[in-house]
């Protein structure tokens, strides 16, 4: 099997690259996937699969059913790009203006694309059924395209027992990377108006000075990280922006802030808006401020299942060596909603290293000179194609 699997990649990678060179070269932006959903549902049709569409909106689903009954595995790729205009010298760099796709989604779905070659190709030695899912919207927190797959029954019929996802990520070319439990962070946004009243600025007696109840503020949200948040778990609070003021001599009535909230834990998330909301509230009031505070959840924590974390490694380590599969220490503090699969069943997510002499110093995600390594992309497929046949055959 081993060796079959080797010959069906071979026998593959190079429609796939230049599929992922076709993509690189159209990108689009979330819920506006729509030549990229039409390449995918075509290639899909080729494949013997069940094939939906305008799931989510602009998702496409494969639906390959193995030998005999058993248990169902989603693998989901993400499909939008970003905002920006790519300044990459490749011959096949974007022809869609003021667009790119910077953060390697374009690799992700051609790699679900393989595998769903690969196993097609075998499906008679598999037990139980694998959902190809091709979401749109990765990019639009807080949104998100995962959720509106999953109100349209992404996870039902058949139901889905386990999910997994990759993303290109800053390792060396070859290794992969994972880690049980919180792997992505939470991330939240947060608005905060204050309101006071204007006066000369030789006599504070008569105004409310907005700009010093901020500055209280700012420095007062800074202690729900060293005073509230356990000190073996962490979180950032940023105040990124703050605008206030109009002149230099006159007592500033209104200041506006926002910010953003990276959370690692449940127990933290439970308390950040409510401790933030007391903090803003109470320095408000104390000061003769109003104000207005507003938390918008983001995507949330995106914690790998720990059992299936260990199956899954092992999976790996079998498909692209013992050497090759590192287990993290810590998540990383983007954000992801892939966790909107993980909130529902159990699910992993792992890091697949892009790094080579090729792209070293261009292999930063959103960013417009990003170069992935193509190499990648045969060890994403048989990572993906590995552990689905070990998770439904074991
Ligand atoms: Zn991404």
């Amino acid at each position: 099997m081993k060796d079959k699997l080797e010959h069906l990649i071979d026998k593959h990678i190079m429609d796939i690259i230049e599929f992922r060179r076709d993509l690189h070269q159209y990108p689009e932006l979330g819920m506006e996937e729509v030549r990229t959903s039409a390449r995918v549902a075509e290639e899909l049709k080729k494949l013997d699969l069940e094939v939906q569409t305008g799931i989510g909106k602009m998702g496409v689903v494969g639906l390959l059913k193995g030998n005999t009954d058993g248990r169902t595995i989603l693998l989901r790729a993400d499909m939008d790009a970003l905002p920006l205009e790519e300044e990459t010298d490749l011959s096949f760099k974007s022809k869609n203006p003021g667009l790119m796709h910077a953060c390697g989604h374009d690799v992700h779905t051609s790699i679900l694309l393989g595998a769903a070659k690969v196993l097609s190709e075998v499906k008679e030695h598999i037990n139980g059924n694998i959902k190809f899912v091709f979401q749109p919207a990765e990019e639009a927190s807080p949104t998100g395209g995962a959720r509106y797959m999953i109100e349209d029954g992404v996870l039902e019929n058949p139901k889905v027992d386990a999910a997994l996802a990759l993303h290109v990520w800053n390792l060396p070319l070859g290794k992969v990377g994972l880690k049980p439990g919180p792997i992505m962070a939470q991330s939240d946004r947060i608005f905060i108006k204050v309101k006071g009243s204007s006066s000369h600025a030789s006599q504070p007696q008569n105004g409310i000075d907005a700009i010093v109840a901020s500055g209280y503020i700012i420095t007062a949200l800074q202690t729900i990280v060293s005073r509230n948040v356990d000190p073996m778990e962490s979180a950032v609070i940023t105040i990124g922006k703050i605008n206030g003021g109009t002149r230099y001599n006159v007592i500033s009535d209104t200041v506006s802030m926002e910010g953003t909230v990276r959370i690692f834990d449940p127990k933290v998330a439970d308390m950040m808006p409510k401790r933030i909301m007391e903090i803003v509230k109470n320095v408000s009031l104390a000061l003769g401020c109003e104000c207005e505070v507003e938390y918008v959840k983001g995507y949330s924590l995106l914690a790998n299942d720990e059992k299936l974390t260990f199956e899954v490694a092992n999976s790996l380590r079998e498909a692209i060596g013992e050497d090759n599969v590192i287990i993290a220490e810590k998540p990383a503090s983007g954000g992801e909603d892939f966790s909107a699969f993980t909130n529902i069943v159990p699910s992993v997510y792992f890091w697949l290293g892009m790094v080579s002499e090729l792209n070293k110093d261009k292999c930063t995600i959103h960013n417009p000179n990003l170069i992935v390594d193509e190499g990648c992309i045969p060890i994403g497929i048989k990572a993906m194609v590995y552990s689905a046949i070990n998770f439904l055959n074991k």
